[in-house]
């Protein structure tokens, strides 16, 4: 059952292969047998079996939702109803969120059973699930490497086939990044498809949902039920949700996909090798492949570590020890109050992006660093645009290589930063963008990204699931996830 897709557990449901308590069951039986990957930080056990009893007698009643009863599992940055949401961090150890997040009912007014929710990188800043204050997580395919961050409990679950999709958030990579480190797919959508409330803010005008699977056709499924406009969510795009599954048949021929020059110069022979692979396989399918610019894409993790510590020192300020989270023990005055609980409540990168966004927005600096920073952002934009007159899509690598050893970029924060950089620009510009797997260097997993125009979702998982009809990358499994209980 767990190594059935999302649309085949939908399926077998419906034709009643086996039930929602069943597959929720066997979901709960692989979770705790790989307790050791450290995936999630809270399960829903309880919870979720009740919703699978529910399910299953709905069903028999006729009543069918269209994801009834398929367990997925939640970034623990998004508010669930009397379930504790802790976004990775200490300070919030102890939240209960009197409210769903949007992504949350969303996908529960489907039908989903949440499973629990996922491990994260403190408030989602990091790049390999190490800033965690519920410790890392370990990448399914070789235990002592990272799975990548921020949203790597969500990603391993998924590889590990723990759930057959999951949710994540993206401000400079976040779903990218561990999809690609993990073996599966995942889908930043476009700044505003899918509501951002309820969503812990790290840098709001960055920050965006999106699903986590195996296929690119399991992530339309689920983008389909995550995304619309939200009145409470002055930043959620107030268009209609396009259908994502039906184009996916269609095939790419005629479409046309740019390369990015500064993207691919900066890659090593191996790195590139697979890049060109994927180029070859689509132009077999029919797409004109091109070399085009972004020649301000290179500044993108600069103008990004400004923008986006500078939006979370201002975001994460309402953690002051008085209205929510942590508050440290006797505290002998406000002044007091404050400083500790925030000094115990927050990690160690946690605290460093506070300070660096304090610091750019300080008067007498803000010209230098934010305001800069926000004109780069423009540029970066407008070569975007640029682009995207002359090509539909543009491949790119997710990372500069695979994942790496725990450990090994802990104490660097810039060598951290730099796995960012061919991700962060969409986010900058607002942009879909999507990475699948393309191949393998020493057994570890290797992604390659699509960017699209803006709201071109639709465009992004018909290519990847085109790409998938003819390739195996997305079906390679980790070693480890076909152990059974
Ligand atoms: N790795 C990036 C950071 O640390 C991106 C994180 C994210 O997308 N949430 O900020």
């Amino acid at each position: 059952m767990l190594e059935r897709s999302l649309r085949q557990q939908i399926d077998d449901l419906r034709k009643g292969e086996y039930s929602a308590v069943e597959l929720t069951t066997a979901c709960f039986q692989k979770l705790h047998q790989h307790k050791a990957l450290n995936c999630f930080i809270t399960l829903t056990e309880d919870q979720a079996m009740q919703a699978a009893r529910q399910a299953d007698v709905q069903r028999a009643r006729g009543e069918v939702k269209p994801l009834q009863g398929v367990p997925i599992a939640h970034k623990d940055i998004f508010c669930t109803a009397g379930v504790r949401t802790t976004a990775g961090s200490r300070i919030l150890d102890n939240f209960i969120a009197p409210y769903d997040a949007t992504v949350v009912s969303n996908l529960a007014s489907a039908g989903a059973v949440m499973l629990g929710k996922t491990n994260m990188d403190e408030f989602a800043m990091g790049s390999s699930n190490e800033t965690s204050y519920y410790g890392k997580v370990l990448n399914p395919w070789n235990t002592e490497y990272v799975p990548g961050g921020s949203s790597g409990g969500s990603a391993a679950a998924v590889a590990t086939g723990l759930c057959s999709a999951a949710t994540g958030t993206d401000t400079g990579g976040s779903i990218r990044q561990p999809a690609a480190f993990c073996g599966i797919t995942g889908l930043k959508p476009t700044y505003g498809r899918v509501s951002r409330w309820g969503m812990i803010a790290y840098a709001s005008s960055l920050d965006q949902a999106g699903p986590l699977a195996r296929s690119a056709e399991d992530c339309a499924l689920l983008l389909g039920y995550m995304a619309g406009p939200d009145p409470r969510d002055s930043t959620s795009a107030a268009r209609r949700v396009d259908d994502y599954m039906t184009p996916l048949k269609e095939p790419i021929g005629g479409l046309k996909i740019g390369l990015c020059q500064e993207f691919m110069a900066s890659l090593d022979t191996e790195m590139a090798s697979i890049l060109s692979e994927v180029a070859r396989e689509l132009e077999q399918q029919g797409a004109s492949i091109q070399d085009l610019s972004l020649p301000n894409a290179t500044l993108a993790i600069p103008a990004y570590y400004i923008i986006a510590p500078a939006e979370c020192s201002s975001n994460l300020s309402r953690y002051d020890g008085v209205r929510f989270g942590y508050r440290c023990p006797d505290p002998v005055n406000l002044e007091d109050l404050y400083k500790r609980s925030r000094s115990e409540g927050f990690g160690t990168e946690v605290k460093n992006r506070i300070m660096v966004g304090t610091f750019a927005l300080s008067a007498g600096y803000y010209d230098a660093y934010y305001k800069k920073a926000q004109q780069v952002r423009r540029l970066i934009k407008n070569d975007f645009e640029t682009a995207f007159n002359q090509v539909d899509v543009l491949l790119a690598p997710t990372t500069p290589g695979t994942a790496f050893r725990l450990g090994e970029k802990a104490g660097d924060p810039r060598a951290m930063y730099q796995q960012d950089i061919f991700t962060t620009a969409s986010n900058l510009a607002g942009l879909p963008a999507l990475s699948m797997p393309a191949g393998q260097l020493t057994e570890l997993p290797i992604g390659a990204q699509l960017i699209g125009n803006y709201f071109e979702e639709a465009t992004l998982l018909r290519v990847a699931h085109q790409y998938q009809q003819t390739t195996a990358w997305h079906q390679a499994r980790p070693p480890l996830a076909s152990e059974t209980p």
